[in-house]
């Protein structure tokens, strides 16, 4: 039987990117993983086919998994002969029970491997803003619980009263009061600078200052909940200057991405290193049509072609992916002339290795048609590979003016996949609705993106029509002329449209907003 071993991973604070590549080979090679609530979900995608997924969320009242359990399963899955990945918030060793987990393990000879992770103690503070030491503030630091069971806690509050150094306490907002009268009591003065730094490193973190004396105070006006780092100490006053991370053109805007999840990760990507939440609704997906048989025989005889024009990064695929397979390549272009619509098209065409002939300046085929039309003679003959459901402007237009051969290649479906906890599923239009809705009714979103027609008609029909209205309050963005006639086609108040088609615009849009 194949060895089975354990991974105790840690997770890291929560900006996604903050895990280590060793954390991440083990995530991809696990046949089973458990995870905590304070690790970032989405890494759960990370995880093979056919990987096993076990909720160990443990919020701090109400477990979902004991820890005698938690330590029994990763055993009992590791004997199986299985590859197991325990992931943990922030460190593992930093109160994190990682310990105990490991002498279980050690205890019934079952091998592990400890992956350290970027605890929240020195990491949430950096995204707050607050170096942990600093050579004129502190030259140290203690990271201490403020989980205390009773009146006589273990703490030793005369030492920590008289650290110079940064104090940081996990754990401990319901004792806020305590901590805080505690080390006054014990010499602090009441003017020492305190931060209150909840998710921190999350789209969603935010931070209270004060002082000593009136952090209590604040913290409970400003309704302070877990998970929730205290920091006790001068370097806070740094965090004037060096917050980055609060900054950031998209700090705090939940933006939902309607576009197919093949295409979205760019996009996803984008507003979460710009400091935004990125909410994926893939509405649409792709499917390749099976009777590939025009643009075979285009293929065939493309060295009699005079262009070639590509309205959609798909039809690029798909147009090389069958140029493959025919036998040929590149250089079988080598008379023909290209013509592309959008900066993604040309994009993906200039990673073929091919640079567009013909880019129109706004990317709609109407612009594209000028240009084309000025050049085409009548006997040319041009191959347009689009979608079947494309709309019939380019086809129709020319049509009459040269000697065309129209491939449909693909065609745009409505998407029935939906990705929860960072875990694909299919799921039914009903289900999609009621998810949906619940965002929407919750005001979990900020900015719905649109970034072609079809995203918005399968929005809306997941959505269904009678739902129109708990789009209220919410910022349709749409990426083009032809999106936007859609969307308003469909009921939908367009917000902005982006200046140009491009991503990089769309999100620009919303950062100015
Ligand atoms: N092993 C974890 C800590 C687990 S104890 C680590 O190294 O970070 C749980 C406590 O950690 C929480 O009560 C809170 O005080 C702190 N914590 C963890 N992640 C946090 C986050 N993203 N923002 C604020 N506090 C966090």
């Amino acid at each position: 039987m194949k060895k089975g071993k354990v991974y105790l991973i840690g997770a890291g604070p929560g900006d996604y990117k903050l895990l280590t590549l060793k954390a991440l080979e083990c995530l991809q090679k696990a046949d089973v993983i458990v995870y905590d609530r304070l690790a970032n979900s989405e890494y759960l995608k990370q995880g093979k086919a056919g990987c096993e997924y076990i909720d160990a969320g443990k919020a701090s009242s109400n477990h979902t998994l004991p820890q005698d359990e938690i330590n029994e399963v990763i055993a009992r899955k590791a004997a199986e002969g299985k590859i197991v990945a325990r992931l943990k918030g922030g460190d593992p060793y930093v109160f994190g029970r990682g310990g105990e987990e490991g002498e279980y393990l050690y205890e019934r000879g079952i091998d592990f491997e400890v992956v350290p992770g970027v605890t929240s103690a020195i990491g949430g503070l950096c995204y707050a803003g607050i170096p942990i030491t600093h050579r004129d503030a502190a030259s140290s630091f203690h990271v201490i619980t403020g989980h205390l069971k009773d009146e006589n806690d273990e703490l030793d509050w005369d030492v920590l009263g008289k650290l110079k150094g940064t104090l940081v306490f996990l754990m401990g907002v319901a004792n806020l009061n305590k901590i805080a009268t505690k080390l006054m009591a014990a010499g602090k003065s009441k003017d020492t600078p305190v931060a209150l730094i909840s998710w921190a490193t999350c789209y969603n973190q935010s931070v209270v200052t004060g002082n000593l004396e009136e952090i209590y105070e604040i913290a409970l006006r400003e309704g302070v909940k877990p998970p929730t780092l205290i920091v006790v100490g001068d370097v806070v006053r740094y965090r004037e200057k060096l917050n980055f991370f609060e900054n950031r053109p998209l700090f705090g805007k939940r933006i939902m991405v309607t576009r197919a999840r093949t295409q979205s990760s760019q996009l996803v990507s984008r507003i979460q290193d710009e400091g935004g939440r990125a909410i994926e609704l893939p509405t649409i997906s792709i499917k390749e049509n099976e009777d590939q048989t025009v643009l075979k025989s285009a293929i065939a005889q493309i060295d009699t072609y005079n262009y070639i024009v590509f309205t959609s990064q798909n039809a690029v695929e798909i147009f090389f992916k069958n140029l493959l397979e025919s036998g040929k390549d590149l250089r079988a272009l080598g008379n023909v002339k290209v013509a592309a619509i959008g900066a993604i098209t040309e994009k993906v065409l200039r990673e073929k290795g091919i640079l567009a002939d013909i880019v129109p300046e706004k990317a709609v085929a109407e612009s594209l048609y000028t240009s084309l039309e000025k050049m085409l003679r009548k006997e040319d003959k041009v191959l347009l590979p689009q979608a079947t459901n494309a709309r019939d402007f380019l086809r129709d237009s020319l049509d009459k003016i040269c000697e065309l051969t129209y491939a449909t290649v693909y065609e745009t479906v409505m998407d029935t996949q939906t990705s929860i906890n960072g875990l694909e599923e299919v799921k039914s239009l009903e289900e999609r609705r009621t998810e949906l809705v619940a965002l929407l009714e919750n005001k979990e979103v900020d900015y719905i993106t649109f970034t072609s027609a079809s995203t918005a008609t399968y929005f809306m029909e997941i959505l269904g029509c009678e739902n129109l209205l708990k789009l209220e309050g919410v910022k349709l963005i749409s990426i083009g002329e032809i999106t936007s006639a859609k969307m308003r086609e469909l009921g939908m108040n367009v917000y902005k449209q982006s200046p140009e088609a491009k991503i990089e615009s769309v999100l620009e849009t919303i950062s100015n907003d």
